[in-house]
This record gives C-alpha cells, structure tokens and sequence, in this order.
C-alpha cells in the first residue's frame, strides 16, 4: 500500500509517499522561512500563494523520486486542518482533484493526528502511549489510544511551547523562526544565569502555561544595556529560556506519566509504557535530552522521530492517511477544511487556548 501525503497547514509545503512497511518512499519540502522572515513570522496571504506556487511541483517530483506514478497510489493524504486555512485549502483541494482524477480514495488527516502518530512510522509504537505534542501552536499531554482515538491529559492554558520560543527569540533578535535559532545561540550559555519562572510548577494536573515565562523574558531585557545583546547575555538568555521550558514540560509531563500508568495498568506482561514527544519543539536538543533522563528514571521508554519528522512534513500526513485507509477511514469530496480541529473533542476548552 502506498499513500500520497500532502502538507500546507503552515508554512512548509511538502509531498511524500510512504508504504505499509514504513518506508519513506520520496519526499519534497520547501520551507518559506525566508519569505516571512522580513515579517518576523508566518504571513497566512503569503503562506497560502506559495503553496498554490509549488505544491503541484512538488507533487510531481516526489513521484518521480520514487519512481511511481499515480497509478501506483493507494490513496490520497492532505491535511485537513488544523492550520491558516488558506494553506489547509489549498492541500485540500489538490488532494481531491488528484483524487477526482484517479479515483482512488481522498483521506482527510488532522495535523495533530499526523504529529501524533509519526512515532508509529519512525519507531513502529505500539498502542496506547503517553504523547507530548509541542509544536508551534499546540502543547498538550495526551494518551494515545488508537488512531482517532486520544484522550487529552492537559493543555496549554496561553502560548504554546513553540510560541514561547519564537516569541522569545524574537525579543531577543534573532529571527524567525525562533525555535531553532534560540537553541543555537543557546550554545555554550548558562541555563541558571537568569532566573525565570516555571509557570504551573507543582499544581495539580497536567495543563502548562508559558504566557508569564514570555513576560519574563521581556523584563529581563529590559533590565540590560539598551542595544543589541552581547554575545555572552544572548547565548545566557537563550540558554536560560530553552531550560526553563524545558523544566516545564519535563515536570508537567512526569504528572501525565503517572496518570498514564494508572489508566493504562497493564499485566506483569504488560511492554514497558512509551513517552513519544512530537511536534517541532521536539527538534529541540535540551528537551531530547531531559525527557529521556526522565523516562528512564520512570520506566519508560522514550521515543522520539528523527529531527526531520519532528518539524513539519508530508511524510506524517501519508503516514497517518495509510493508517486511515488501512480501517476504511475515507473522507468523501464533501470534506470541508477545519480551521480548528481538537484530537479529544471531549475536552474542556481552557480559557484562551487553542484547538
Ligand atoms: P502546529 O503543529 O501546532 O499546527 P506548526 O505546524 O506551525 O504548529 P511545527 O512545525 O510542528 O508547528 O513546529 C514549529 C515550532 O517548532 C516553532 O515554534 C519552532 O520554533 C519550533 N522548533 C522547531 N525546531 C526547534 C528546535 N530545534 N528547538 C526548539 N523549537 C523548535
Ligand atoms: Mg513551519
Ligand atoms: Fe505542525
């Protein structure tokens, strides 16, 4: 079985095939960093052109890559929502088209599921485990169940992690997107040199919030020499920054690793409980690093997908289609794109929080 997988939710544009043995057949991306870099972040009117520009580009040199044609696809995957809507238009409607076209079966995917099951395709994960979901704009602890099946533990209140970072680096100067350019400045820096607050540290449950950490950062800027940052204040900062999130996710996701475990009890037999962390926060390095210290300390074992899969792809929509398509998951042409789109519509909606 192999899937075409479609990815405009954001600001990458992105095709992949994949088959049933979790293999990447090819897969394209093209990341419009620096065409809303001038902007200090995503532009949604420039996002949605540039997909409209490439994708069908894109498209046609994944298939090459691998050597397939669309008779050879089993299904067509494009992420449905969440996202700008115009990217998440623009996917839609290729996708239908070149199912129209073909005949073969359109797939709708949440891009949340898509992060959400990416651990399946890297790592072969089996079900239920423990996810922690940070991306740009999501952070969430949820117990994957199966697929379309999830039940959230908690949920940021305010920003999300990646928010956070790209705010934050953005304070601070050093472009868009924030994520990674903060975990490269943060190189060589000390974590302890500025003292930031851990928002929601020891409360009960498993909701996070990173709005005050945010603040924070603004008013230690405050406190330095107007100007550029020096070398030493910019990597400190940002080394700062990065632990302190850090901090927050590792101690919010050990309170979901004990929820877990007593809604999941298993038998003596029972394979030890898995952490998988996704999204694109999860490139990040220093998080890498303290949630597996943190699961070996708890008997879990840590997944996390290679770097490339973390960030957005296509390779995860396919992925998450096939999965679909394997219980019979279609979505007819009548599919509207959603906007927003909760993995666990059951859950509360925290006040100002996203999907
Ligand atoms: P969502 O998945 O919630 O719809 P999105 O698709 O925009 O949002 P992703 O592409 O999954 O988000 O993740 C992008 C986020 O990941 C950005 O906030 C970016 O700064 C952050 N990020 C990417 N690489 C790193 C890194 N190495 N360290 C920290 N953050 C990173
Ligand atoms: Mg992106
Ligand atoms: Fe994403």
């Amino acid at each position: 079985m192999i899937i075409l997988g479609i990815e405009t939710s954001c600001d990458e544009t992105a095709a992949a095939l994949v088959d049933d043995q979790r293999r990447v057949l090819a897969q394209r991306l093209l990341s419009q960093h620096a065409e809303h870099r001038p902007y200090g972040g995503v532009v949604p009117e420039i996002a949605a052109r540039a997909h409209l520009d490439h994708l069908d580009g894109l498209i046609a040199g994944t298939l090459a890559d691998a050597g397939v044609t669309l008779a050879d696809v089993d299904g067509i995957a494009a992420t449905g929502g969440p996202g700008l809507i115009g990217g998440v238009i623009v996917g839609v409607m290729t996708a239908k088209a070149l199912s129209v076209a073909t005949g073969k079966p359109f797939l709708a995917v949440n891009h949340l599921e898509a992060h959400a099951l990416t651990a399946r395709l890297s790592d072969a994960v089996a079900f239920p485990y423990l996810l922690l979901l940070v991306s740009g704009g999501h952070c969430q602890l949820l117990i994957v169940r199966g697929v379309g099946d999830y039940r959230r533990l908690g949920t940021t209140i305010d920003d999300a992690a990646g928010e956070c970072l790209d705010k934050a680096a953005k304070m601070m100067g050093l472009g868009h997107p924030g994520g990674p350019a903060l975990e490269r400045a943060a190189v060589g820096g000390d974590p302890a040199r500025f003292a930031l607050p851990r928002p929601l540290r020891g409360r009960p449950g498993c909701d996070l919030s990173f709005s005050g950490l945010k603040t924070a950062v603004r008013q230690v800027l405050d406190r330095l020499p107007p100007g550029p940052l020096s070398a030493r204040d910019r990597a400190d900062l940002a080394a700062s920054v990065q632990q302190a999130v850090t901090d927050v996710l590792v101690e919010r996701g050990a309170r979901a690793m004990a929820l877990f475990v007593e809604e999941t009890a298993g038998g003596a037999e029972a394979p030890a409980p898995a952490l998988v962390v996704a999204g694109g926060v999860a490139a990040n390095g220093t998080l890498r690093a303290a949630l597996d210290v943190l699961c070996a300390d708890r008997g879990f074992r840590f997944v996390a997908p290679p770097l490339a899969l973390c960030t957005d792809n296509a390779a995860m929509v396919a992925w998450a289609g096939l999965e679909r398509l394997r219980l019979g998951r279609t979505e007819s042409l009548d599919f509207r794109p959603r906007p927003r789109w909760p993995l666990d519509p059951s859950a509360p909606r925290p006040a100002g929080a996203g999907a």
